[in-house]
């Protein structure tokens, strides 16, 4: 039985990272981490309680006192209650980065993430994974596609919820994320230096996964 490793799965928005990990996991019987779900359920406890998201805001740090954070069945939980489906609308799509960059919230969520991590056999995406919330972890992957699939995937997937949006609506907003995920100050989007370059825009995920457990027999040989 091979020792269990830490994988950190990094990229732009819609890069198939969530997808990719999930499967990943699973394969491997490893727990998956969606830590950008984490980011979205902060964004909707200042949404739901009219917090101002500014880092003049002094309260940042009392108010996230107030927030627990939990996955269960990988589902998300705030405070004990399911927000999963909540967490995956534009509503939220379109805040979440401008809380994301805000460094309390980073580091009231990276603490938490750090800690899913103590044990390994974690599959984790996000944006500051391999650089920040697990910078030892044995395989960093950083995940590229096109941006006319980025955006195919991120509408169907809102489609097939019945969320009545339009492809360019949902273009805006993932180049909108895009720009302030690379470009915040604190802990912004980055490719790992030691991370594995991959472009899924032509790999389906079986072959994605393929790739990848062969990068792992070799780190391990
Ligand atoms: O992964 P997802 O697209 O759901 O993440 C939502 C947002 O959370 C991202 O656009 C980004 O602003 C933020 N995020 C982050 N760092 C992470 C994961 C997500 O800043 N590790």
């Amino acid at each position: 039985m091979l020792n269990k490793i830490n994988i950190a799965i990094d990229g732009l928005s819609s890069t198939g990272k969530s997808s990719l990990a999930k499967a990943l996991a699973k394969e491997l019987g490893y727990i998956y981490i969606d830590s950008g779900a984490m980011y979205r359920a902060v964004a909707y406890f200042f949404l739901e309680n009219k917090i101002q998201i500014s880092k003049d805001n002094q309260d940042l740090d009392k108010e996230l006192a107030q927030v627990r954070l939990k996955f269960v069945n990988q589902r998300m939980r705030l405070n004990n209650i399911d927000i999963e489906d909540a967490i995956r609308t534009m509503r939220i799509s379109n805040v979440v980065s401008e809380v994301a960059a805000l460094p309390v919230v980073r580091d009231f969520c990276v603490k938490q993430q750090q800690a899913f991590g103590i044990d390994k056999g974690v599959v984790m995406d996000g944006r500051d994974i391999g650089t920040v919330v697990f910078p030892q972890a044995e395989l960093k992957i950083f995940l590229y596609a096109s941006q006319e699939i980025r955006v195919q995937r991120r509408y169907d997937e809102l489609q097939a919820k019945g969320a009545g949006v339009s492809k360019e609506d949902v273009e805006t907003n993932l180049l909108h994320r895009d720009r302030i995920d690379s470009t915040r100050e604190y802990n912004p989007l980055k490719k790992a230096e030691d991370a594995r370059e991959l472009d899924n825009s032509q790999l389906d995920i079986p072959g994605q996964i393929e790739l990848i457990k062969s990068w792992i027999i070799n780190l391990t040989a």
